[in-house]
């Protein structure tokens, strides 16, 4: 969304203002075409000629963005069985989906050996358990290498207490199982977390399961994962992709030539491919001085936007409505019976109540992790796609609220 005479536009000249009138507060919308912008930048780095990227959809798991993502080529990497499900919904071959949960339990598996996806294993029990089941369902392995990505400790996944994949120091226990019970071992995947910002932290992640793969002789893809970081202030730092994709392509054609055969190379980004795409906008409800503090209260809150609270996450905040106005001080909080600040000390063009206030980067683990909380119903989402606003998922009602409710007689 950028500023136009003195007027915020999104893709295609579209107004937002216009959106939120026509669709309420608060709302969520994406613009595809940064979707497909940071899908091409990612294809686009490597020189290796097989690769392979797996939406990871918990991100932003709608279907028709699911559906675009397949269309330009992706495959999907999906943590549980039901976005494996809505996979299929939006057209995914079974073997073009990556199924990587965590402590799912049997019957979780079961069902996705019957779907026909690809299955991604992350604790030792449940390899052995795969013997008396699957023996003959080859498998990817989730090896973690304890990479010390950077990030908040809620999104870093590899360090020695974490409870994702099984750890490099186990591997000569994993050959034990492999081999005593015949199992086939078909990919390697590693996922150390978001925003690794180093790409030499990446490479030494990459060397480390390379170095693994050496062991397994009937591999046919490599799977490193996500960790590519986005912007969300001016002065970020993001991932690197071109020099990755550079410096990874030459790493993997040279180990591939020493494994003795072409295996394919794929990464699952989540964040990268859609967080820059999206935006919330709500209402300012009141504008309140306090002795110390000018609060933005907003029509929405923790249920519809939890980053900042639960990952201390920064999203830049904007007066849409007023764009010009001069700036002032604000603190941003949401409309929850708990704290739920939004942004502190913001910089923000002087806003009144009924001002539409709009967040950058809340495409990804946006409307994911929304909840009803306060009983409040969820936003309606909107897709830009070529030039045109699209409804992709309407409001929740109170009705919504209260259908699965049974109310007993008392
Ligand atoms: C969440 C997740 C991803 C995507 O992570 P991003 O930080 O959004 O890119 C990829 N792979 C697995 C296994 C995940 O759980």
């Amino acid at each position: 969304m950028e500023l136009v005479d003195n007027k915020y536009q999104l893709t295609g000249g579209i107004d937002p203002l216009e959106l939120c009138k026509t669709y309420g507060t608060p709302l969520y919308v994406y613009d595809s075409s940064v979707m497909e912008r940071q899908y091409r930048r990612i294809t686009e780095a490597f020189q290796y000629p097989d690769i392979k990227i797996h939406y990871a959809c918990k991100a932003l798991t709608n279907l028709t963005v699911m559906k675009l993502f397949r269309k330009w080529g992706a495959g999907l990497d999906c943590v549980s069985i039901q976005e494996v499900q809505q996979g299929i919904l939006a057209g995914y071959k079974p073997e073009d989906i990556l199924y990587t949960p965590n402590f799912a339990g049997m019957d979780e598996y079961d069902e996705a050996v019957r779907l026909g996806v690809k299955i991604n294993i992350d604790a030792i029990p449940m390899l052995e358990n795969w013997g008396l089941h699957h023996k003959h369902i080859p498998v990817c392995l989730r090896i973690n290498p304890h990479l010390m990505a950077g990030g908040h400790e809620n999104i870093s996944v590899g360090h020695i207490d974490s409870k994702f994949g099984i750890s490099i120091h186990q591997l000569p226990h994993v050959l034990r199982v492999v081999e005593s019970q015949g199992l086939l071992i078909e990919g390697l995947h590693m996922h150390t977390g978001s925003d690794i910002l180093d790409v030499d932290v990446f490479i030494r992640g990459a060397d480390i399961l390379f170095e693994a793969a050496r062991k397994f002789s009937n591999l046919q893809y490599i799977d490193l994962g996500s960790g590519f970081k986005v912007p969300y202030k001016p002065d970020d730092i993001e991932t690197d992709v071109e020099e990755l994709g550079e410096k990874l392509s030459e790493r993997f054609t040279s180990f591939c030539r020493e494994y003795g055969r072409s295996l394919t190379l794929m990464f699952e980004p989540g964040k990268f491919l859609v967080s820059e795409s999206g935006y919330l906008f709500a209402k300012c409800t009141l504008v309140k001085q306090t002795t110390s503090t000018v609060f933005i209260g907003l029509d929405t809150g923790l249920n519809h936007l939890i980053r900042p609270m639960f990952y201390g996450s920064y999203h830049k905040i904007v007066n849409v409505t007023e764009p010009t106005f001069k700036p002032r001080i604000y603190t941003v909080v949401g409309n929850i019976c708990e704290t739920d600040t939004f942004g502190v000390d913001r910089r923000i063009a002087e806003a009144v109540e009924g001002d539409i206030i709009g967040f950058y980067n809340a495409g990804a683990y946006g409307w994911m992790m929304a909840s009803n909380y306060n009983s409040r119903p969820r936003p309606a989402e909107v897709l830009i796609h070529n030039g045109k606003a699209h409804l992709i998922r309407r409001r929740e009602t109170v009705e919504d609220l209260t259908r699965n409710q049974i109310q007993i007689d008392i």
